[in-house]
């Protein structure tokens, strides 16, 4: 940590899911217009130590960071905005701290003293802010949960302190509060938003800036009204209002004057904002030419929450091809051959997205074997390739018991399986991993190289390069001891591991679009830069629809 860095603290009131991750990147997104080098961390007030064992349902995407940490997804929302790549040092949790505090009891480092909430925990999160702290001018550093949580007092009370510990002239906190209309008052009520900052207030921490959630411009009455009972100025109370697309976002906080604020409050100097790519972009996705419909046949399909990354990747892959792209989630537990024709008719792509336990797996296997044998663009991740083997196993080079030992562990064709020895590319060694090892704890996790061996392949022409990295996260691997047999068959290894004992990419040449990988390309897409594998997916779509369309002669 450089002694010049500034922080911005970002709290939310009245209720979760106001958007906080969304407004903590648009903010960093607006700093870095300025020319401002910006990063983020989140602190997550639960007591797990990370987020990889939490359940999608009901967290939604674990995202993952080139380091192999398994992380909230706001963090994607950062790498999305922000020219950032995140690592263990930008997510913690109370476990973690808890986690570090209690490993320093047991090793004695606190010589008998008692340890307490306040100072230890305290010092301990205040430490790990500034871990995270790279050499930036700003960091941005957000704080999970809501006002008014129990769980979330020693975050606020070690946030309250860190303005002392670095200067308040390098410190400001802005909460994200909620002002909701009222249709049978006819307005907007600022009651929950003078309760969230009165309890924000009794803990020592006076908000500088308010981002008030609504969905229409707060007038200058409103504004004097937050400010006072809010003990802010005016031309601190900004609306936050409702938006089509995240990706406007940081345009609707510049109009308000967010960026200017904060600059005027860390007494920090740039030039004027580069809005231009971020209008670029937002005029693009206004205005489409074409649309295009993808099958997402998953497991979490109630919570989209749970395909976060994936479906903002397919949503880029659209920008590129100046589509709109139509999700059509289709829950796989509920496929099975009596309908899933008529689930899929509709679909100008199908997409099988990573995943874990065997509920909805047939499901998506009968989906592959839709798109393969439909020629339908069929993009396999992660899971979803595992099956695009599997599938192709049991149905083209007829191994008729072919599975993934994950759902079946006495399988006689184990085609996808766990992997007892391999070489590890991170720390450069030989890997064994047994089968009964714990959970969470076996996994193939962050940025792996991968070469694209086959010039001709989807692959290659996407990339357009012979060397990749891209993220993983799973246990099982694809069993070579089939390989020869499914080549012959007409499945292609397009994509190996450097070492080429792993297989990252497949694909069925005598289709228009069919690929399967191991890793997670999702993660590493952004709005201005789509992923290629994405964009090349969108596109075949976009073909098989026209194809399609011109047949029936629309
Ligand atoms: N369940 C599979 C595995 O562990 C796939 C994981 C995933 O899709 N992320 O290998």
């Amino acid at each position: 940590m450089t002694g010049k860095t500034k922080f911005i603290f970002v709290t939310g009131g009245v209720l979760s899911s106001l958007g906080k991750g969304l407004a903590a990147a648009s903010i960093g997104a607006l700093l870095e217009t300025r020319g401002l080098k910006v990063s983020l961390l989140k602190l997550d007030p639960y007591i797990n130590v990370d987020p990889g064992t939490m359940n999608p349902f009901q967290h939604g995407e674990v995202f993952v960071t080139d380091d192999g940490t398994e992380t909230d997804l706001d963090l994607g929302h950062y790498e999305r905005f922000v020219n950032v790549r995140l690592t263990a040092d930008h997510n913690f949790t109370t476990g973690k701290i808890y986690n570090t505090v209690i490993t320093k009891e047991r090793r004695g480092d606190y010589l008998g003293g008692t340890v307490q909430v306040i100072p230890h925990i305290t010092d301990e999160i205040k430490n790990s802010i500034k871990k995270g702290v790279d050499d930036v001018d700003i960091v941005i550093v957000e704080i999970g949960g809501t006002i008014g949580d129990i769980e979330s007092l020693p975050f606020l009370e070690a946030i309250r302190q860190f303005r002392f510990d670095v200067g308040k002239e390098n410190v400001i906190y802005i909460h994200l509060t909620f002002v909701p209309y009222i249709p049978t008052a006819g307005e907007v009520k600022t009651k929950p938003t003078q309760h969230s900052v009165k309890e924000l207030r009794s803990i020592g921490i006076q908000p500088d800036i308010l981002l008030c959630r609504t969905d229409r411009f707060l007038s200058d009455d409103i504004k004097a009204k937050i400010a006072l009972f809010c003990n802010v100025t005016q031309d601190a109370v900004m609306t936050a209002k409702d938006v089509d697309c995240i990706y406007e976002v940081p345009l609707c906080f510049n109009q308000e004057g967010l960026d200017q604020k904060i600059l005027e409050l860390l007494n920090v100097w740039t030039g004027a904002p580069r809005l231009e790519p971020w209008r670029k972009l937002v005029e693009k996705i206004e205005n489409p030419s074409h649309s295009v419909t993808i099958a997402v046949v998953g497991k979490y399909t109630d919570l989209t929450e749970s395909y976060k990354s994936l479906n903002e990747a397919l949503f880029h892959g659209g920008i590129d091809n100046d589509a709109k792209v139509n999700l059509l989630y289709i829950d796989s537990g509920t496929v099975d051959k009596s309908n899933y024709e008529q689930k899929l008719s509709g679909a100008d792509g199908i997409i099988v997205p990573g995943g874990f336990g065997s509920r909805g797996v047939e499901g998506k296997i009968l989906s592959i074997k839709y798109a393969r044998e439909k020629m339908i663009p069929f993009f396999g991740i992660c899971l979803g390739m595992q099956l695009a083997v599997v599938e192709f196993a049991r149905n083209v080079a007829k191994i008729n018991d072919a599975h993934s030992s994950e759902f079946k562990p006495d399988i006689k064709s184990p085609v996808i399986y766990l992997m007892r020895e391999w070489f590890d590319e991170k720390s450069q060694s030989v890997q064994k991993r047994d089968v009964d090892s714990e959970k969470g704890g076996t996994m193939r996790l962050g940025a792996y190289p991968c070469k694209l061996v086959k010039k001709d392949s989807l692959a290659y022409k996407a990339y357009q390069v012979g060397k990749i990295s891209e993220r993983h996260r799973h246990r099982y691997e694809f069993n070579n001891t089939y390989k020869e047999a499914l080549e012959q068959s007409g499945l292609s290894f397009t994509g190996l591991s450097p070492k080429e004992d792993l297989v990252e990419i497949v694909e069925y040449k005598e289709h228009p679009w069919f690929l399967g990988c191991q890793f997670h390309p999702e993660f590493k897409s952004r709005p201005m830069n789509p992923h290629p594998l994405f964009k090349d997916f969108i596109k075949a779509s976009l073909n098989k629809k026209n194809k399609k369309s011109s047949k029936e002669g629309k």
